[in-house]
């Protein structure tokens, strides 16, 4: 992966030097350049162009500040980003992350793979991606609220449903998208429905969006297992973290006939061999907002280990669902030893570089995420539909179309691999696949 070819090395050099510091950034870069080798080498018009270097040097960037008032009357100063990505397929379209360690460079990160992860879901969304260094943990509604405010006060200048969409990511759920879109309806005045996605039902959210990610990545599972003759059911499947995203792929597994039997947050994580009961899961997390502990103290066949590793509990198929690089080299070889068959990622590179050799190495089938939990971001743009068409769809219907775009990602990266010589390597077919939707689309726009 860290071979480049020589058309693309001197490009890499340039990122790295543009953009000091960008740890994140330079490993999403390195990652698909990685893979592009024979693309450039069949279309030197890519590089005539320059579509390496436009395409990894965001149209636009911003950083503001975002101040608000704590309940004890204190001024409080957080800083906010908004990377507009690319525009070359559709309005630039990702969601805003609030977590302490939010930086520029995750958030290029973020939205460098956003690029690619839309454009293979085949629908008309660009790239981009936000966030704020902002902790909602211990946060009451209120200050919630008042943060969501004065965030949207910058922001909402730079939206638009045919401009940037916003949703959701780590630490941004229902609650936050209902103060950020009440905060835009009143400064514009415009009830613009699809200007946000990840809205509640209530108001012009859809079906599907809050379980699609989870959901996406365990049908790109089995899509990927089908190819082996296998499938999910009778499997032992293990996630990491509790939050959306984890939920639902554990929900989906089980539907499909998998036995879930652990998953984790930042504290630790529970063992269940009895088999997680998501219902209690989600009130721990998504109710009560609680540690990953309450979990076990509620339930007898479940144990709490604090600390340690979730990848150190045999599976045959891991999902991680976490967060980014929480999955390194060692423990992938755990996993291997252990007889994982196949892996994917809910959430965005959460397995480091090593890992993934390792997996790749061991003939393990593995799914990155910008593939496996395109999902997400396939139904955001599903719930643009509905808002564009003042229509909303069924619970049933919503996810026909969802299985349906997910068969047609996992089918265009596995025709991608196959088509530039990488077969059975999704990580590959997904950036080649990806990349080139993109490249022939900026093509067609001329230098802009
Ligand atoms: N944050 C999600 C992702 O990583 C969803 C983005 C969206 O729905 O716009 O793809």
């Amino acid at each position: 992966m860290s071979h480049l070819d020589p058309l693309l090395a001197e490009h890499y050099e340039t990122v790295l030097q543009r953009n000091p510091g960008e740890q994140e950034f330079h490993q999403a870069v390195l990652e698909v350049l990685g893979t592009l080798g024979p693309v450039v080498r069949k279309h030197r018009e890519y590089v005539d162009a320059a579509i390496i270097e436009r395409i990894c040097e965001p149209e636009r960037q911003l950083i503001f500040r975002v101040p608000w008032t704590d309940d004890a009357g204190q001024v409080q100063i957080n800083r906010a980003f908004r990377v507009e990505f690319n525009s070359a397929l559709g309005p630039y379209k990702g969601g805003m992350r609030f977590h302490p360690s939010v930086y520029l460079g995750i958030v290029k990160f973020l939205g460098f793979e956003q690029i690619f992860k839309n454009a293979l879901t085949g629908m008309p969304i660009g790239g981009g991606k936000g966030g704020s260094d902002f902790d909602p943990k211990g946060r009451s509604d209120a200050e919630v609220m008042r943060f969501c405010q004065s965030l949207m006060t910058e922001l909402y200048r730079h939206l638009g449903e045919y401009t940037d969409v916003p949703a959701g990511d780590i630490g941004v759920g229902g609650r936050e998208i209902g103060y950020l879109f009440g905060q835009y309806k009143r400064i514009t005045n415009r009830y613009e429905s699809g200007v946000l996605t990840g809205k509640g039902l209530a108001y012009g959210g859809s079906q599907v969006r809050t379980e699609a990610t989870g959901y996406g990545t365990v049908w790109f599972t089995e899509e990927m297992l089908k190819t082996r003759g296998q499938s999910l059911s009778g499997r032992r499947v293990v996630v990491s973290g509790s939050g959306n995203v984890a939920i639902y792929a554990a929900q989906k597994a089980i539907a499909l006939g998998a036995q879930v039997v652990a998953c984790s947050d930042s504290s630790g994580y529970v063992v269940d061999e009895a088999g997680l009961d998501i219902e209690l899961l989600r009130q721990v997390k998504e109710v009560d907002r609680a540690r990953i502990s309450a979990y076990a103290d509620e339930r007898g066949s479940a144990t709490f280990v604090a600390g340690g590793s979730v990848w150190d509990v045999p599976c045959e198929v891991a999902l991680p669902c976490a967060t980014q690089n929480e999955l390194d080299g060692a423990e992938a070889r755990t996993l291997v030893e252990n007889g994982v068959v196949a892996v994917a990622e809910g959430a965005n590179m959460p397995c480091t570089p090593e890992a993934v050799d390792v997996f790749q190495a061991g003939g393990v089938l593995f799914a990155p995420g910008k593939a496996a939990n395109a999902g997400g971001v396939a139904t955001s743009a599903l719930e643009m539909q509905q808002n564009a068409s003042r229509d909303s769809w069924t619970f049933a219907h919503t996810e026909e179309r969802l299985h349906e775009i997910m068969k047609g990602v996992h089918d265009r990266c596995a025709t991608a691999a196959e088509e530039y010589g990488s077969p059975g390597d999704y990580v590959a077919g997904a950036n080649i696949s990806g990349f080139v939707q993109v490249a022939d689309a900026m093509l067609a726009l001329g230098v802009v």
